[in-house]
């Protein structure tokens, strides 16, 4: 099968059209606030695009042109291909950081790693305030770190071994919730206010999703341009996906006893136990080293703003 934006598989020839369609879409995905891949395919199957093999285009189908460095005119081992490229090297560099910025994996590293403070800036460097990123420094040890670079703007300067660090940030949410009397009272009644959250947003999604049909309609009948018909097609997408990670959230069974606690944490899967954690606390903040090359994990380094 031929690869997009190229007659044959060794790209011998390039297809013009094809080539800047892409271009268009990456600068467009790169430079356009709030343009998502699911935004972008779901446009390019209105516009009729297809791929090669004249099928509908998907999330991983232009996901992997996006990142597939022969298309940046790249060899497998980083040298300069002969065919022409339909990336430039500085937008495929940026295409990869965004596709695999941890933030958008909600929580996952490059190895496929969950981490529980990561996602809404939970757990922030203490120096710069910028939020930790899931970043494995030597393979199989899960960190957060302190990023720098055009994205994240950290300051470098602060990394910390995740077990440590979620496992202290446990033993506090936990001990706080046993303390306090109104402990499970306070997960029901936030869980309960997720429940009408997610109510409310299935029913924004909805009406959104009535207006894109709608639209499509008066697209279809020539009384709307295609750009008005695919901004309400995007917000109504946008809606549809906060909707369904609120109905998700809402869905987690959280423990109702204090007795109930410790075992429904050490049961639970990591994103339920974040819903715990988002419930109580607002930030962790994460502050340099103090004793260096220590085994144990330095609770010093940590100071956490309950909510
Ligand atoms: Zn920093």
């Amino acid at each position: 099968m031929r690869p997009y934006g190229y007659t044959t598989n060794q790209r011998t020839e390039c297809i013009d059209d094809e080539l800047e369609k892409g271009r268009a879409a990456a600068a467009q995905f790169l430079d356009q606030d709030g343009t998502t891949l699911r935004g972008l395919v779901s446009e390019w199957n209105v516009r009729g695009y297809k791929t090669v093999t004249g099928r509908d285009w998907t999330e991983p189908t232009m996901r992997r042109m996006f990142l597939n460095p022969a298309n940046a005119g790249l060899l497998p081992d980083g040298r300069p291909a002969p065919w022409p490229a339909m990336f430039d090297p500085e937008t495929h560099r940026r295409l990869v950081e965004k596709l695999t910025d941890p933030d958008r994996r909600n929580g996952v590293d490059l190895e496929g790693r969950v981490y529980l403070l990561t996602g809404d800036e939970r757990a922030v460097c203490a120096l710069c305030g910028k939020a930790l990123s899931a970043h494995p420094t030597t393979p199989g040890v899960r960190s957060y770190a302190c990023m720098t670079g055009r994205r994240t703007g950290g300051c470098g300067k602060i990394r910390v071994q995740a077990d440590g660090l979620e496992k202290h940030v446990a033993t506090q949410v936990l001990a706080r919730i046993a303390k306090d009397m109104d402990g499970p009272g306070a997960i029901l009644r936030a869980h309960e206010k997720l429940g009408i959250d997610a109510a409310r947003a299935r029913e924004q999604a909805r009406s959104a999703q009535e207006a894109a049909k709608t639209m499509a309609g008066e697209f279809a009948a020539g009384n709307a341009s295609k750009e008005a018909y695919l901004q309400v097609a995007a917000h109504a997408e946008r809606l549809a996906a906060e909707s369904a990670d609120l109905t998700r959230l809402a869905a987690v069974e959280l423990p109702t006893t204090i007795d109930d606690i410790a075992n429904w944490w050490n049961h639970a899967s990591v994103e339920d136990q974040r819903v715990l954690v988002d419930i109580f606390i607002e930030r962790v903040y994460v502050g340099s080293a103090t004793a260096r090359g220590s085994r144990t994990f330095d609770e010093k380094r940590v100071t956490i703003a309950w909510r």
